[in-house]
This record gives C-alpha cells, structure tokens and sequence, in this order.
C-alpha cells in the first residue's frame, strides 16, 4: 500500500545526542540546554549562543530520564540546582503543548 520512500530529504542536517535517551537525532529535533560563560542555565532557542550545551529531545521521557540521572550536570559540567531544572523542564513542556 504505502511503497513511498522514505527519504524524501536528502539534506545533510546535524546530529546531537540526547542526554535523556542517548539518542542522535536531527538538531530541529532537539533542544539546546545552555551553560552560558556566566554560568547561566537556560533553554536556547536559537542554538547560537556561545557556551555549553546539552541537548534534549522535546519529550517529558528524555527530560525524566536527564533529571534523574543528573545527565544535564555532566554534560554541561556544573551543579546546577534542581529548581533551575525544574524551570527548564516547565518550559519545554509548554513549547510541546504550545
Ligand atoms: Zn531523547
């Protein structure tokens, strides 16, 4: 029935790994987890800024799984505080529904 191929789309687009399912996927896939050179966490929208970053698929799953284990702290190499995650975690949930 369904006989269409299935790359339609030959582009080369970038890989990152997920830290909550260690997954690679497309970077449109993902979100950007920054450590800004402040020391600043936040969600980068626009995946330019300079500093380190983390990415995360759009899924309340991945996310779970990151907090849980700490992962955004080893990726991003810092303590960060769990309210701040938390923050992050509300905020990807809104992009989802939104
Ligand atoms: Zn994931």
């Amino acid at each position: 029935m369904s006989n269409a191929p299935k790359e339609k789309t030959k582009k080369k687009m970038p890989e990152r790994k997920c830290v909550g399912c260690n997954e690679r996927r497309s970077k449109s896939e993902l979100v950007r987890i920054l450590r800004t050179p402040e020391g600043e966490i936040l969600i980068d929208r626009t995946g330019k800024k300079s500093g380190r970053g983390a990415y995360l698929c759009r899924s309340s799953t991945c996310f779970a799984k990151a907090h849980r284990a700490r992962r955004l702290q080893t990726a991003l190499s810092c303590e960060i505080p769990d309210s701040v995650i938390d923050a992050i975690g509300k905020e990807l949930m809104q992009d989802h529904e939104g």
